[in-house]
């Protein structure tokens, strides 16, 4: 492409350049800047990915960093490492670099394909960018939960799944570690809704999908990020999922499959141990509260029953890793 296509195609716009935001114009700026779409598309895709994503796990490695914060977290004696946090960080940069790089610098071409927005501008009014994010949450969380769901049967568990179970008391970078067919499937529920948007209506801006994906990640680094706080999206919409319902997730091995909702797994009965559990703890901890007991003891109490329920887990995938050769393919 030589140095006039991108200052032609905003010409070919003819717009009132002097109405733009201050936004929309570093948009144009960057365009021109970088004097190919494609190019200009996916490296800010790629930019914006890891920027998010690492920018999103810095508080969470200071507030694991930070005693007080302890009082918070979900399994209180399982604080990572700072060398398991770099271990993790390093697998996440090479699956980054060698799935996720090649997969986004795909995104322009097929954005383009299905009639998505890229370089022109102005954005779309906010209104309908809140309204095609909310849709894309839904699908992305109805998806998420189908294909996790399948993720922990047999062999798709024992080969691919696997890997992100390695963490029990997850962590905020260990949100994206897993095993590359399971970055691509699950990576898919984040890119089709868009995409399948955009080919029913022909109506949607890369920039609505970058603040979706933006949400995306944060949604998925502070679901694993191990803390519940007197002040996180859960204790105001109480059908957000959270870190709560997905720590119980790798703690125990089974239920709570959704990403950002708690409906699904509501509905379909996969979140019953879930339930179960923060009962029991519930039910122990006012039993203790009765005979006034210290805090220590009401930690203690709740402290035996995640062991209990992370022992079944451990049980549970030893099961579904033993079982799952022949699970699949037996004939009879
Ligand atoms: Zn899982
Ligand atoms: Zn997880």
């Amino acid at each position: 492409m030589n140095a006039t296509v991108t200052a032609q195609l905003y010409d070919d716009l003819g717009l009132d350049y002097t109405s733009l935001t201050w936004a929309e114009q570093q948009w144009v700026a960057w365009y021109k800047w970088i004097d190919n779409p494609v190019v200009a598309t996916g490296l800010m895709s790629f930019l914006m990915h890891e920027i998010v994503y690492f920018g999103r796990c810095i508080p969470w490695m200071v507030i694991d960093a930070t005693p007080y914060f302890n009082r918070w977290k979900l399994q209180p004696l399982q604080v990572p490492t700072l060398a398991e946090q770099w271990e993790c960080t390093r697998m996440v940069l090479f699956s980054h670099m060698t799935i996720e790089l090649p997969a986004i610098w795909l995104f322009h071409p097929i954005a383009q394909l299905f009639g998505m927005e890229t370089y022109q501008v102005p954005f779309p009014p906010w209104q309908l960018m809140a309204k095609q994010i909310a849709m894309f949450f839904f699908f992305e969380d109805l998806f998420h939960w189908c294909a996790h769901s399948l993720l922990h049967k047999g062999v798709f568990y024992k080969h691919i799944h696997k890997v992100h179970h390695k963490y029990p008391a997850p962590f905020g970078l260990c949100a994206e570690y897993a095993h590359p067919a399971e970055v691509l499937i699950l990576g898919a529920g984040t890119i089709f809704g868009p995409i399948l948007y955009c080919y029913v209506t022909h109506n949607l801006h890369v920039f609505t999908v970058y603040l979706w994906i933006t949400l995306r990640l944060f949604q998925a680094v502070d679901a694993h990020s191990g803390y519940d706080f007197p002040w996180s999206l859960n204790k105001f919409i109480p059908f957000w999922a959270g870190a709560e319902h997905h720590d119980f997730h790798h703690m125990a091995f089974s239920n709570n499959f959704a990403t950002s909702f708690r409906w699904w797994d509501w509905l379909f009965g996969t979140d019953k141990r879930y339930r179960q559990h923060v009962a029991r703890v519930k039910a122990a901890k006012a039993a203790l509260k009765d005979k006034c007991a210290s805090r220590q003891d009401l930690l203690m109490a709740q402290y035996r029953l995640m062991k209990e329920a992370e022992a079944e887990g451990v049980e549970q995938e030893a099961e579904v890793c033993r079982t799952a050769s022949f699970k699949f393919f037996k004939t009879d």
